[in-house]
């Protein structure tokens, strides 16, 4: 399928609906090993200050446009594209795990959040092989004895709940000692998918204002947001005209 993207202040997107993009990230790998990245306006913040960061970027096999801000930036640009969470988008590709019995692996978050998680995506997917499961507080010496052990286990899906930027780099750095394996960044989805974490009500989710959820139940990261998103569609704007 040929990639059809849109750039935002110089970062690749991808325009596809949700079964294009587990469509097309499922053909690829079959092919070699990806990496899915679901950008939202604080990474490429953040690529913005760190070159390695913005290079992952660039080169990622797919770029899925999660968060509110990556859709206003399209629609400025005149392109209507669907939000794609890739809490969701994550979960669809271990559905078809669990559909064509192809083992996953889970790295990150803590230890008992991502037992919590396994537990739970095997109660929903009864056919799901969860085939190595790892929290995510390891030093960098740890890294080769994890990427042995998950080649043992060859995965057709890893998943990687490391936070950003950490879990891009790992990723990045590799994926491409494994053959047709899928890589995907999703920084809080164990916490939620434990139970640990309630996701925003279905309401807030329609109208695309999950952050808006995560702001109330947690104010600290107002910090974080809101310099950030304002300062991301400025740019946008001016960078259009
Ligand atoms: N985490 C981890 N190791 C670390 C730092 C973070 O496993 O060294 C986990 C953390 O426990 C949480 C996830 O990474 O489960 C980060 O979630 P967050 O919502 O902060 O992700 P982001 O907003 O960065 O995408």
């Amino acid at each position: 399928m040929e990639r059809k993207i849109s750039e935002i202040l110089g970062y690749k997107v991808d325009l596809l609906s949700f079964d294009e993009a587990i469509e097309t990230i499922t053909e690829k790998s079959t092919e070699k090993s990806t990496q899915t990245v679901t950008i939202n306006p604080e990474m490429i913040a953040l690529a913005n200050e760190n070159v390695v960061f913005s290079e992952i970027l660039k080169n990622a096999d797919l770029v899925i446009p999660d968060g509110v801000g990556i859709k206003i930036a399209l629609k400025i640009q005149g392109i209507i594209q669907e939000q794609i969470p890739g809490i969701e988008f994550a979960k669809r590709l271990i559905e078809y795990c669990a559909k064509h019995s192809l083992p996953i692996a889970l790295i990150g978050a803590k230890e008992e959040i991502v037992q919590n998680a396994a537990k739970n995506l095997k109660t929903e997917y009864t056919n799901l092989n969860v085939a190595y499961i790892r929290n995510g507080y390891f030093s960098e010496n740890d890294e080769r004895t994890i990427i042995d052990e998950l080649k043992n286990v060859n995965p057709k899906l890893v998943l990687v709940a490391l936070g950003v930027p950490k879990q891009e780099i790992f990723i990045n750095k590799y994926k491409n000692e494994f053959f047709h394996t899928m890589f995907v960044g999703v920084g809080g989805s164990f916490d939620v998918w434990s139970g640990q974490v309630k996701r925003a009500p279905l309401l807030f989710r329609k109208i695309g204002c999950e952050w808006l959820w995560r702001l109330i139940k947690d104010p600290s990261r107002f910090n974080r947001m809101f310099p950030t998103l304002p300062l991301f569609l400025f740019k946008v704007i001016i960078n259009k005209k």
